[in-house]
Order: C-alpha cells, then structure tokens, then sequence
C-alpha cells in the first residue's frame, strides 16, 4: 500500500517561509468540516521554519528547520485521545477530528515534536493534517510543497519498503523518538542542526608577510582514531562537520609543505572554531 511521506532537504531550505505562509492562506478563515477547523489568524503557526545557527564569529553557519506533525505511524496524540478524536489513514496522514477532538487539550500535551497548537478560542487541538481535504480532492502534493521554490519540501507516496530505499539512498534521518513514534517525515542533511562542527585558519610568515596557508593537510582524531582528513582552503580554513556534540577530546595534526607540522588537542562542546593558527615555516 502506498502512503504519504515528506523530505524536507535542510540544505536546500532558504528561510523563505513560503511554506509557513501557504498554509496560513489556506486555514485562516477557512472551516474544512471533517478535516478542519480555521486557523486563528493570529498566534498559530501549523508549519514552522525554524532559525538555527552553530558556531560564533567568525565561523557561523546558519540553517532552517522543518517543524510540524510528523504524520506518526504510532501517534502518541491518537493514543491520548478520546472518542476516536483523533484518526491515522491507511493513507499515512494523521488527522485531528475538529468536532470530537473538542476540548481535549491533552492531545497538545501528548505529541512529542510540540506540533499540536491549542485554539483558544474553540476549545480545540490543531495542526497541520498534510491538507488532507486537498489530497482526497485529487491535489499529488499539499500546499507547503507546492509553494517551496527551492525544491526543500518534497511529498512521497510510495510504499514504506520504497520509502526506506530512498531513505537509505539519499541518507534521510528522522526526528528523535523515531523507534517510538515511527514519524513519516524525513530529513536530509539533518546534521545541520543536530551536530556539530569544528575548524580554524591556517596562518604562516612568508618573507615578513602573514599569509594563509592553502592547501595544508588536516586530520583529526579521536581516541588515537583518524575520524576525519580535510584540505585548507584559499583563505586556509578547514572544518569537520557532522561531529557528535559534546564528544570529548579530538586532536587536530596538520601537515603542510614549507611549515614544520602542528599538533593540538580541544575538547568537543557545541561548534568549534580553533580561531587562527600559526604554523612555524620550516
Ligand atoms: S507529530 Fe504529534 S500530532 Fe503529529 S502524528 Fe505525531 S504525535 Fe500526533
Ligand atoms: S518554502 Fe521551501 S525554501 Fe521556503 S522556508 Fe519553506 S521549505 Fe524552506
């Protein structure tokens, strides 16, 4: 059977908030009986792009989030629910009865990824159902993807056997809590947001001058392990990406032609940056 799935590309997302904007303009003042309630106009955010930044200056790196329900194929919200408020379709999406799910606010305390926002106002859980009102009318994708202009945001239906072979080929991830909630949409390039990096600049004296050092060879290793080789670029900067946060000692070794080789040892936190190295000429 075939069902519902989202990629969302971090790599690719620009911050745009195309996709946040899209579902606003479909909710706000708009009732889908059996689907949806509309979405306050204010104060409600179904899709969220998320600001996230690693590192300080002078090394930075800025990325977006994806936030919003996971369509869970074990749905903490469905088990705390009442009345059959709220329902998983063989189709993969999960939608919030916007009648019987009426003031059962423990829905929006049940879902793990905060993706269920309380309306005030109608006494009633809320969050983005993957415009299931839209994908039973025919639509082949929901109205985030099809607003994204980069590309981010994709929407699958295939089977889970397929959808795995995809994960696996273009080395998707989920949120954590995957084995628990078993949630349908995947993440690309997630280390973005999930891990860390370190680096720093290469610096020499060439005849009385500071110069950056391209090119040089740098390992890192943990434990007495190589864990990663990365080359200086033309301002002599190199960096590790996708490290695990607060990992513990790691050892820097760099090599490079006209300078006597360098070693140092840091302890791994939140995003490194080594700041400028001077390396001896030879
Ligand atoms: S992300 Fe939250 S609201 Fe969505 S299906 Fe999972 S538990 Fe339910
Ligand atoms: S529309 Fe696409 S590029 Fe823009 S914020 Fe959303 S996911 Fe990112």
């Amino acid at each position: 059977m075939q069902k519902w799935n989202l990629v969302f590309d971090i790599a690719s997302c620009t911050g745009c908030h195309n996709c946040t904007i899209a579902v606003q303009d479909e909710y706000v003042g708009n009732d889908f009986p059996g689907y949806a309630a509309e979405m306050p106009r204010h104060g409600h955010r179904w899709v969220e792009i998320e600001r996230c930044e690693r590192g300080r200056h002078p090394a930075v790196d800025l990325a977006y989030m994806f936030r919003a329900c996971q369509h869970c194929d074990d749905p903490p919200c469905l088990r705390a629910a009442h009345t059959d408020a709220v329902r998983k379709r063989p189709d993969g999406i999960v939608v919030i009865d916007p009648q019987r799910a009426r003031g059962q606010k423990q829905i929006v305390d049940a879902c793990p990824y905060h993706a269920v926002v309380w309306n005030e106002g109608l006494q009633l859980p809320q969050h983005w159902n993957f415009d299931a009102h839209l994908i039973d009318a025919g639509w082949n994708a929901p109205r985030p993807v099809q607003a994204c202009p980069t590309g981010a945001l994709r929407a699958l239906k295939v089977t889970d056997d397929e959808m795995g072979r995809v994960a696996a080929a273009e080395g998707l991830e989920r949120l954590e809590m995957n084995r628990i909630c078993r949630p349908r949409v995947y993440y690309r390039n997630l280390y973005r947001v999930t891990r860390v990096f370190a680096g720093g600049t290469l610096l020499t004296n060439r005849d009385g001058m500071e110069t950056c050092v391209a090119g040089a060879r740098v390992r890192l290793l943990r434990r007495g392990d190589v864990v990663g080789e990365a080359r200086s670029d033309s301002f002599g900067d190199f960096r590790f990406d996708a490290l695990d946060p607060f990992s513990g000692e790691y050892r820097i070794e760099v090599t490079a032609d006209g300078c006597h080789d360098y070693v140092a040892t840091f302890e791994l936190g939140e995003s490194h940056w080594l700041g400028e190295i001077r390396l001896d000429a030879a």
